[in-house]
Formats: C-alpha cells, structure tokens, sequence
C-alpha cells in the first residue's frame, strides 16, 4: 500500500492495537498482534530499526557475560531462542559461527575457570563446541590474532545476524499480515478519553494525524520515558541510557571465527567477521541527553580499537583503517547502578492511563519480549491464547524454489538469498526490463541497484540513508559517499514517480 493510502486508513479507522516504535520490539509485537487476526498499527519517528536495533553488537547468543553474573536462567532463554531463530524464523539472516575467546598469561580469567563456564554455557546452548584450542589452531581460525604471551583460547558457539534487517523482515510480516506500517511518523501527543490512552497523534510530514485505538503498546526504545511522559506528565524515569560504540575495519585474510576479548572480570569486547570487516566493539558509558543525541566521539572509537588490539593484531586495528563507525544506547532500568554488572532485562511497565510501555532486554530474545507484551494485553485485547510457536519470517523457505536469473555471479546470487531469500526474484523483477539493475552501486561492494529501487517500492525506504545504512550492507563496508548516494536518491525517485502514475 502507498505511503499517502496508508495514512488515509490509519487517519479513518480504529484500531484494535497501535504500537509506538519500530524497532525489533515494536515490530514484532505489531506482527505477532496481526497474525492474531487483530486490527493493528504501528508506526516510527524515524525509519524502521533506526534506533538501538540496527545500533546493536549484531550478536544473536546466550551472553557468556551473563553467565558470570550468574543469570542462567536469561542464557537459557537466550540460547532457546538462538535455536528458533536459527532453525527456524530467520535462517537466511541469523548465522552460526565459532568464537574463540582468548586466555593471556596476564589476562583477567584462568584457563580452568573459563573452560568450566564454557562447558556449562556450551550445555545451556545445547552445543558440542567447547575445548581450550592451543595458539596454533587459534591462528588458522583468526589468521591476525596476538599470539604474545597467549596460554591457549576457549572455543564456543553463538550466531551473528545482520539486526536492521531482521527488524525490517519483521515490519513486513506485520504488513503481510494486515498491520498498517508507516515510518517517519512520530507520536506527538497521546489521544485520552475517559482517563484512558485511546490513541495518538502523529507528525507525519509535516501534517497531524490523528489514529484511534483501543490499546496503546509504548516501544519507543531509548524514547520511552518520552512517550510515558505523554502519557502522565508526572511518569518520571523508568530506565537509564547508555551508549555503545562500535567501529568496522577491513578484515585482512579469512576470519573463521569471532573473537571474545576479555577486558577485565566482567566486560568483554568482540571482533567479529561481518561482510568482510570486523565489527569491533563495544563501549559502555552514561548517556544523560537526549536520546537522539548519540554520537560516536573520538575517544569512544579510540577505546574500541584498544581494546580490539588486546587480542588483534594492532596494525589491523590502527584507529586510520576505520571505515564506519556507530553508536547507540541500551535501557537499562532505572535503579540500576553500574551497567557493566547490570542484568539486561526488560523494563514493562502499565502507565495510569492503561498504555504498556516496553524496553530494553536483547535483540536475541525479541521474540520472547514480543509475545510477553502481548500476553500481558490478552484482557485489553480479548485474546485467549498466545501461539508461542516460532514462525517463519518472509523470505525464508526453499530459494531453490523460485530460480534466478543464471547469469547472477554466486558472490551477488548469495549475497541477495542472504538479505531476501525467497523474495530475491521480487528484487531482481524489474532488472528483467533494465539490466542496469543488476549494476552495483558501489564497484567495490556487491549491493545492486534493483535493491535500492526495491527498498523504496517495497521496504518503505524514504531517504538514501535508509538504503545505504539499514536495507544494504554499503554503509557497513565503508562504502558510503556522495555517489551512491546520488545513485539511491536516483532509484528512490524514480520508485515515487512510478507510484504516483
Ligand atoms: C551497543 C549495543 C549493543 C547491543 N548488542 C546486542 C547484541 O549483540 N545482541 C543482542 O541480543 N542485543 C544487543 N543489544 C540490545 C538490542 O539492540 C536492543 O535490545 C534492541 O535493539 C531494542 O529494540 P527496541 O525495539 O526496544 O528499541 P529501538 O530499536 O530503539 O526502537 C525504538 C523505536 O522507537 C521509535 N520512536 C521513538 N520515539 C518515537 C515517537 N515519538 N513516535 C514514534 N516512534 C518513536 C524510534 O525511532 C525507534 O526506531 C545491544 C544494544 C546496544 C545499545
């Protein structure tokens, strides 16, 4: 449905839910809600996963961090739902991989200590992969690991996955399950009646609208204390923000694995092989302004790369090889002290004008958060039963099943099944009539410009920083700049000249 036809329906009708955020919170529970057979809306200030979920670690694991704090019971949870999404909701995006954790003469943990825990998280993971490798093994897995004064390296298993675009394959099983989405729609001012939210207004280019509903959920992420305060005034603060930095350099030779690296008894750092790159991070401090504030600072990409080169060759890390950099912010709650040692839980909380606000906990366990909310909603909404039963998300099945075009060279062909799956031939329709389509839009990455053109005819992308940096891998390669960017603004034009024929 066209941007202007969504606005019309969401301005005439009365929902039964509508939910504030789109994150991967908020989108999944819009499309939990709408598989539920109820009427639903869900709408985002910014773009879709443009808050902490494109922001995160992009790790889908247990936390081996939260096993030291002794939360069994979140690594369980947590690993179950690796399991689910892994298997079975997002295969094509949520990716085993092995992680070494290295142990130095002069590093914080002993060798005996770490190899019980992995044994112990390795049994709460349900996975055989859990030994002390010696150094030379190591460095077949992580060609530029540090090999001074290294004793030996634990060796486990998680996933990684790419977080901005399992939020979006979640606003769009919101959609094809019947959900109204609109991005760049910000909640201003919440509706009451009787004492009771009863919906929203929006800012939606420049123009209010307003949307009814019977059920208000509060997703805003970093912004939730802002809407509850839309809610009562005298709400006060439910959670406290910090923020987390990470910074991409090109990976030099194969990565087989991903690096856990300690940084003292508690916190660890990661280095993980991500298109090509490794993603290192990340940094924990207060975040006391606003939320949209974040910025990445010099020093937070000085720290990253230091604590990279505990483990990694320190001329691979060097601050000159950043290619990007990112930062976003965690919800903790509000009583909690030191956020190193802080559970990361899930803030839920009922305003006095019946709105659910949820934040916080982990990208990994969305899911769980997701269908929690909605039971607590089960007497507002009228439902009996919540199916906890894991779904696919669109895109996953056989690709096999839907063939594409022969002359695809395998690095582009597994490059789209990755971020499309089955919907790759969707992507790759109208390249049919314009092979210029299937041009990357950088010479130097595989991103294509039929997935700029599908972006913004299918995956609700407004601006070219929507393609760049959440529905493409360019920002995350260090592709980003003024021509693709013309490049996009090209494509994204020509999607809103054939939507408005
Ligand atoms: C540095 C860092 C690393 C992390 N690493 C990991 C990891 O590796 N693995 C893991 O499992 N978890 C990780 N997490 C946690 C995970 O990223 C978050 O739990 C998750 O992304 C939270 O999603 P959310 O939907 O609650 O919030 P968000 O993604 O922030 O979504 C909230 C949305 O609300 C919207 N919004 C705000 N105000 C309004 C308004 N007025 N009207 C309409 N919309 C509004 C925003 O635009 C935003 O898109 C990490 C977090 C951080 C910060």
């Amino acid at each position: 449905m066209s941007r202007p036809d969504t606005i019309d329906v969401l301005s005439r009708s009365r929902f039964d839910l509508l939910v504030v955020g789109g994150g991967i919170i908020g989108s999944a529970v819009a499309a939990h809600a709408a598989r539920l057979g109820l009427s639903v809306a869900l709408v985002d200030a910014g773009d879709f996963g443009g808050g902490t979920s494109s922001a995160s670690s992009k790790l889908v694991h247990g936390g081996l961090r939260y096993l030291r704090l002794g939360d069994v019971r979140l690594v369980r949870e947590a690993h179950h739902e690796r399991r689910a999404l892994t298997k079975i909701v997002a295969p094509r995006l949520v990716h085993r991989i092995p992680f070494l954790l290295p142990l130095y003469e002069d590093g914080p943990y002993r060798p005996a200590v770490v190899q019980s825990a992995i044994l112990f998280y390795s049994a709460l993971a349900r996975s055989r992969l859990n030994w002390l490798v010696q150094p030379a093994r190591a460095r077949e897995l992580v060609p530029s690991l540090r090999r001074e004064r290294l004793r030996a390296c634990a060796l486990y298993a998680d996933a990684w996955t790419n977080d901005a675009r399992l939020c979006l394959a979640n606003v769009r099983a919101a959609s094809e399950a019947g959900a109204y989405v609109l991005n760049r729609a910000e909640v201003v001012e919440l509706r009451k009646a009787g004492g009771r939210v009863v919906g929203a207004e929006l800012r939606v280019d420049g123009e209010l609208v307003s949307v009814e509903a019977r059920t208000v959920v509060n997703a805003a992420g970093p912004w939730v204390d802002r809407i509850r305060g839309l809610e009562n005034p005298a709400a006060g603060t439910s959670v406290l923000l910090t923020k987390g930095v990470h910074a991409l350099v090109p990976a030099a030779g194969p990565w087989r694995a991903a690096l856990t690296i300690p940084q003292d008894q508690v916190r660890v750092s990661f280095a993980v092989p991500f298109y090509g790159m490794l993603l290192l991070g990340t940094t924990d401090t207060p975040h006391e302004r606003e939320p949209s504030q974040v910025a990445v600072e010099p020093a937070d990409v000085e720290q990253v790369v230091s604590e990279a080169a505990v483990a990694v060759d320190p001329s691979l890390v060097a601050g000159e090889r950043v290619r990007a950099t990112f930062a976003g912010l965690r919800v903790l709650p509000a009583e909690a002290r030191e956020s190193v040692s802080v559970r990361r839980e899930t803030v839920i909380s009922w305003g006095s004008a019946g709105m659910l606000s949820v934040a916080g906990g982990k990208l990994t366990t969305y899911r769980r958060i997701a269908l929690g909310t909605l039971e607590r909603l089960r007497p507002e909404l009228g439902i009996h039963v919540v199916d906890r039963r894991p779904w696919p998300l669109p895109g996953v099945g056989d690709a096999a099943s839907s063939p594409l075009p022969g002359e695809l060279n395998p690095a582009l062909r597994d490059h789209l099944l990755h971020l499309y799956g089955t919907l790759t031939t969707q992507v790759l329709e109208p390249a049919r009539d314009d092979p210029t389509l299937l041009e990357p839009l950088h010479p130097e990455g595989p991103d294509i410009a039929a997935q700029a053109l599908y972006a913004a005819t299918h995956e609700w992308a407004l601006r070219a920083e929507d393609v760049v940096r959440r529905r493409t891998t360019i920002f995350y390669r260090g592709l980003a700049g003024d021509d693709v960017t013309r490049r996009v603004e090209e494509l994204i034009g020509r999607a809103a000249v054939a939507a408005a024929r």
